[in-house]
């Protein structure tokens, strides 16, 4: 199957040049000094083209705050007469368009959960039938990519050409570092499918915490991604949602200028491959933290046993059987043998020291 999107390049419709696209915002419109204030100074910035702000959040659990609604829209309708900013919000429900319509938000974008229910995406896409209006598609929860693929072609077919994929990452890797792991694979795979696709980067959602940000926006530039959608906060301490991921938008502004543009293309089928053996790597890396955490797990609970039956903690025979066993066996899979010593040496050491920490509990 083909993938024709009939849509129009990014320049058209909104970013002069090559230079990367910046939306910025809360992650919520919380009340309407927050919704402006916010706007305000990210404007000043003067380097951010689209004021992001979440009216309806689906929230993982019930009784969480899950946005002002209806009310929000008329503060984005404030911010688009009292600033330069273009304005954009996430759509769930066709009632949602319809207002959001109504109140004359200039770009939709879809989220990840919704993404994942292509019976969801079909009642947005034909609720947008007819209307001129940019829609941004994030990718879905998992990392499919004829899913996302999917649903920006559900919001094609109903006549929608200013079109664009929104990368916020997975909920995949739970050991990973990030809130939603990266996998730049998949959005470079989804480049190499359709080249033209505006692909922008959501380093907030991925990296879940401030510190992570710059690298994730950085390595988006990289891969010669088209823009960023950064959440900012006038107090991001005190955000409703997402408050360890937000920034004021003095350090936005400060992050920017820190990011360098490439001027190179990338080759999409070498970037595809190369990322996705990094996800090998880091999923590899995740279950041998895991498999060394089970391990020292049990050997606490030996701990614990020996010394409650009184037994000496260390047992030669045991351990040389240990290393030949081990050795042995790494030596057949190609493990050099020097280096597998020092490792289970390492480990067996750790494991000790566990122990001993055990008998003086
Ligand atoms: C958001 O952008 O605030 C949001 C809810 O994002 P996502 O759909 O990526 O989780
Ligand atoms: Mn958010």
């Amino acid at each position: 199957m083909s993938h024709e999107l009939d849509i129009l390049p990014l320049e058209e419709w909104c970013n002069e040049g090559r230079q990367p696209l910046y939306i910025s915002g809360p992650c919520s419109a919380e009340t309407e000094e927050q919704t402006l204030a916010t706007a305000k100074q990210i404007e000043a910035l003067g380097k951010v083209k689209v004021f992001r702000a979440g009216v309806w959040k689906p929230r993982t659990r019930p009784n969480s705050f899950e946005g002002m609604g209806e009310v929000a829209l008329k503060w984005l309708q404030t911010v688009k007469s009292m600033t330069s900013l273009k304005t954009a919000t996430e759509v769930a429900q066709p009632k949602h368009v319809e207002l959001a319509l109504k109140y004359g938000v200039d770009m939709l974008w879809i989220g990840a959960r919704t993404v994942v229910n292509p019976f969801s995406v079909q009642e947005i896409a034909d609720s947008l039938k007819g209307v001129d209006i940019p829609v941004m598609v994030k990718n879905p929860l998992n990392p499919d990519v004829s899913l996302w693929l999917g649903a920006l072609e559900r919001i094609n077919q109903s006549g929608i050409k200013k079109l664009m994929a929104i990368h916020r990452g997975f909920d995949f890797l739970k050991r990973s570092p990030y809130r939603n792991a990266p996998m730049w694979e998949v959005p470079i795979e989804l480049k190499r499918r359709v080249p033209k696709l505006p692909i922008i980067v959501d380093p907030s959602h991925i990296a879940g915490k401030r510190d992570l940000l710059f690298d994730v926006a950085q390595r988006a530039l990289d891969l010669d991604m088209n823009g960023l959608m950064i959440e900012s906060h006038i107090n991001p301490d005190k955000a409703y949602t997402d408050a360890a991921q937000q920034l004021t938008p003095e350090s936005l502004g400060a992050m920017i200028d820190q990011l360098v543009v490439r001027r190179q293309k990338g080759n999409y089928d070498f970037q595809h491959k190369l990322e996705e053996y990094r996800s090998e790597i880091d999923k590899l890396d995740g279950v041998l933290i895991e498999t060394l955490a089970q391990r020292f797990k049990i050997i606490d609970e030996v701990g614990e046993y020996k010394k409650n039956n009184n037994i000496a903690i260390y047992q030669v025979k045991r351990w040389s059987n240990i290393l030949m066993d081990r050795v042995e066996n790494g030596e057949t899979q190609g493990i050099n043998k020097e280096f597998l010593l020092k490792v289970l040496q390492l480990v067996h050491k750790e494991s000790i020291l566990r122990q001993s920490k055990k008998y003086k509990e």
